[in-house]
């Protein structure tokens, strides 16, 4: 599994790439890649992942241009990601006691787990691509955040209709099931109020740190956060839901607060001096979707 999550890792690495170089070009998505430089259309071979660069020791096959390291640093980047993704989630989800049922498509909570597991690669796709054009430009693409904040509420609703669809058919397979329906009884709603709540957090989340940086811009005039990490705080909501986006939301300003004295006292930048935000939020993010709860656990223990 974890082979399987690094190999995929690798192919969604050199998509990340491609969309945000095509972004920071303002170029467009569809199309066959070229060589930057002889601008020949470059063929299946020329793309592996990881192995095209080595084989090619790094250059161009047509002109013997030098490819960037980058290629093969974001695709051995994404293919960790994913590959510790799978490790992490297929441990939580073998850990969980389903007696009799086997893991199918078809039974919901192997469903559910798929759909959570795809939205997840999703998720750590759409903040490397934001990653990279922040760091390069101090650009966060429209184009890249606003398709993935419509994706993530879809994805979220679709999964809370799935548990409450599930929950309705399995009471009202049973005579005792039926009674727990209304009128009979509020049990079918509170349950289903119960499945909505994520969707509620990650809604309110996102509305929340949203807001949150729209403010800081609105009082700083500008200075230091712009647009796109108000759409990136939105997305980041979303996606990691009450509360691990706060975790995300904190560990982005430690982790900006700590690199930005690094590199006053290194002499690197003056006070005042922006540096981008995105990667912090970005790192934030993916360090709260793995240990978010680890980290909320720790921090409650401490503050006993
Ligand atoms: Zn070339």
């Amino acid at each position: 599994m974890v082979i399987t999550g690094f190999i995929l890792g690798t192919i969604l690495g050199s998509f990340v790439k491609a969309l945000a170089d095509r972004s920071l070009r303002n170029g467009t998505f569809w199309g066959r890649s070229y060589c930057p430089h002889c601008k020949k259309i470059l063929q299946w071979y020329d793309l592996l992942p990881i192995l095209s660069y080595i084989f090619l020791k790094g250059r161009c096959r047509y002109c013997g241009d030098k490819i960037g390291m980058e290629y093969l640093v974001v695709e051995v980047g994404m293919g960790v990601l994913i590959g510790f993704l799978f490790w992490q989630q297929f441990n939580n989800f073998q850990s969980f006691d389903f007696a009799q049922d086997k893991f199918s498509i078809f039974n919901f909570q192997s469903s559910i787990f798929i759909l959570d597991l795809l939205y997840k690669i999703f998720f750590i796709s759409t903040l490397a691509v934001l990653f990279l054009t922040d760091l390069k430009k101090m650009f966060i693409p429209d184009r890249i955040t606003l398709p993935a904040i419509g994706i993530s509420i879809t994805f979220i609703i679709v999964i809370t209709v799935i548990k409450i669809i599930y929950l309705y058919n399995y009471l009202s397979q049973t005579v005792l099931g039926r009674l727990l329906l209304p009128p009979h009884s509020d049990y079918f709603l509170r349950h289903a109020y119960y499945a909505a709540q994520p969707f509620l957090g990650s809604l309110l989340m996102g509305l929340l740190i949203g807001g949150f940086f729209m403010t800081l811009i609105i009082i700083t005039k500008g200075k230091g956060m712009g647009g796109g990490d108000v759409k990136l705080g939105a997305l980041m909501g979303l996606g990691l839901g009450f509360p691990n986006a706060l975790v995300a939301t904190m560990l982005a300003f430690l982790l900006g607060a700590g690199v930005a004295i690094v590199l006053m006292v290194a002499g690197k930048k003056r006070f005042g001096q922006s540096i981008p935000f995105g990667p912090f939020l970005v790192l934030g993010s993916l360090i709260a979707l793995f240990w978010g709860e680890r980290i909320i656990n720790w921090y409650l223990y401490l503050s006993m």
